[in-house]
């Protein structure tokens, strides 16, 4: 791995703070990076201090007003060259994410390429800033919109996508003509480390002033200076549901703007009339990949009566036949969760649903010995349960998978919904009427449901996101890009009168 770290010039130390040209000396507390794989330092990387924070927040200030200036397919085509420099870094970027946040290579390759694709759609976008025009009432006026960039958006990153995220965001953040200061989680520091190296590159090239891409490490506190800051107009926040409702709170006190990404808690519904080996491929996936990790992830089945006990057979030898282990051999499906405080979870989880009710299939517990030295990695379980226990209402971020009986399509979809959740869901079936039920508006509630796919993974050309719990946000493509500017209405006369607006006389 080091020569992997010395490629991305990770340096460590001195490596947590950067208005994107330069690495800042502060003198803030450090962080360690262990990986989760084997449980070795991987490096160690200084906070951000508030002297160093205010620092970044001046010089993001100053970037800003000459970013704006720069026209919007002229900074599509720094993002351009950022998606080609991701590209040559790909492969080292893709193993860094995996060896410290604990995913598949394929996994963190795939992630890396999330990042290419935003820029490419960023590109696209950066000539596609549509506003519309309208027919004023009045005679010889004129109405349109335009968008115009916000100032400083705020990026604040979960651990279990530590590179892909801060792209969504700070690629359309940029195109739109904002500058980003970016505040990773603190489990997963080197993979912001070596982003910032590699986009650093870009920006030097191109002579793009200080400030425009900054990166604050740090914790918890960190990320309530940039939620509490008047300066910051846009807060994009990743992570659980409980630190959403903080940072909402934080920035809905100064009538800020947020994007909140928060925890999900997915279903899939597998109907008498599905392709039952499909929906194995798609289940399984869903709730081992990334070792139960993603916000996607599949934490709930919604199994049809009549195909339940062939189906849950299907499933028990499908995890009888799951390799776990170190997640950079490609053999292995399932590595490890990303601390000793996510198997506590694991394991806390696994407790409270047998004390709820919860009938094990697939038993879990923490593997040991060697290769497994890091003591992060969990096998993963399923249990049979009923929706409306305390601990399936919930979102835990491990492999666990609960089973759920169905009759009737509607007590299916009402299962679906029945949860403060509202991130991901699917419906596995070869029956249109089916399908098209779940989709319609009084089917899955989610910001996100699909048909005879699985409900982890998204293609960055669609809105991402999610309802209630979730936050409401959405990122990434169709029109999130909206969500990056604000939006202004003008209205132009070019008669020789003032008439006013509703028909409202006023003489002089
Ligand atoms: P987390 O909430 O512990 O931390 C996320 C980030 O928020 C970290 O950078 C952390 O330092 C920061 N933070 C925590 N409390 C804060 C506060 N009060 N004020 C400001 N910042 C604060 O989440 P995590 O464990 O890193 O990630 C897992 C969670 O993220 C899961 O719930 C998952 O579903 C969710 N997630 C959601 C999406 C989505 O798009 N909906 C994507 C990825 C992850």
């Amino acid at each position: 791995m080091n020569d992997i770290l010395a490629k991305l010039n990770i340096q460590a130390l001195n490596q947590g703070v950067s208005t994107g040209l330069n690495w800042i000396n502060t003198n803030g507390a450090v962080i360690d990076s262990y990986s989760p794989v084997d449980g070795k330092l991987l490096a160690r990387v200084t906070t951000c201090s508030r002297e160093a924070y205010e620092q970044v927040i001046a010089t993001a200030t100053a970037a800003f007003a000459e970013w704006r200036m720069v026209p919007a397919p002229k900074r599509g085509e720094i993002v351009r060259q950022m998606g080609e420099a991701l590209r040559e870094n790909k492969e080292a970027l893709g193993q860094l994410v995996s060896y410290e946040m604990g995913k598949s290579l394929q996994e963190g390759y795939g992630e890396v390429q999330e990042m290419i694709d935003i820029c490419d759609f960023a590109v696209g976008l950066s000539r596609q800033l549509y506003g519309l025009t309208m027919h004023s009432e009045r005679p010889m006026h004129r109405m349109y919109e335009q968008w115009h960039p916000l100032g400083i958006v705020g990026i604040i990153s979960a651990f279990n996508f530590p590179v892909a995220v801060w792209s969504w965001n700070s690629m359309l953040g940029w195109i739109c003509g904002n500058v980003c200061i970016w505040k990773p989680s603190e489990k997963t520091p080197l993979c912001a480390v070596a982003v910032q190296n590699i986009i650093s590159k870009v920006l030097k090239a191109n002579n793009i002033p200080e400030g425009v891409c900054s990166l604050v490490q740090g914790g918890r506190e960190t990320g309530e200076w940039l939620a509490a800051d008047t300066r910051i107009a846009l807060i994009s926040a990743t992570g659980s549901t409980r630190m959403g409702r903080q940072v909402g709170a934080a920035v809905a006190a100064r009538l800020g703007k947020s994007i909140l990404e928060l925890g999900g808690n997915n279903a899939i519904i597998i109907s008498q009339h599905a392709d039952l080996d499909m929906s194995l491929v798609g289940a399984v996936f869903g709730a081992v990949g990334t070792a139960g990790q993603r916000c996607t992830s599949t934490r709930r089945l919604i199994i049809h009566e009549s195909v339940y006990d062939s189906f849950v057979q299907k499933l028990v030898n499908a995890y009888k036949q799951l390799k776990i282990g170190n997640p950079l051999d490609q053999h292995n499906h399932v590595g490890p969760v990303i601390d000793k405080d996510a198997v506590a979870n694991y394991l806390q989880a696994i407790e409270q649903c047998k004390q709820q009710g919860g009938t094990f299939l697939v038993e879990g517990g923490v593997l040991e010995g060697a290769g497994f030295e890091s003591g992060c990695y969990v096998k993963p379980c399923i249990a049979a349960v009923t929706n409306d226990m305390a601990i399936v209402q919930h979102e835990t971020f491990a492999p666990v998978l609960y089973l759920i009986k169905y009759s009737d399509l509607n007590e299916a979809i009402a299962l679906q919904n029945g949860v403060p959740q509202g991130l991901s869901s699917a419906i596995m079936t070869m029956h249109l009427r089916e399908a098209e039920q779940f989709l319609a508006h009084t089917g899955s509630d989610c910001g996100i449901a699909n048909v005879n796919i699985g409900t982890s993974g998204a293609e960055i050309g669609g809105a991402f996101g999610g309802e209630k719990e979730t936050g409401g946000g959405r990122e990434s493509g169709s029109d999130a890009w909206k969500a990056y500017m604000r939006r202004q209405t003008n209205t132009i006369n070019w008669s020789t009168q003032l008439p006013l607006a509703q028909g409202i006389k006023f003489d002089l």
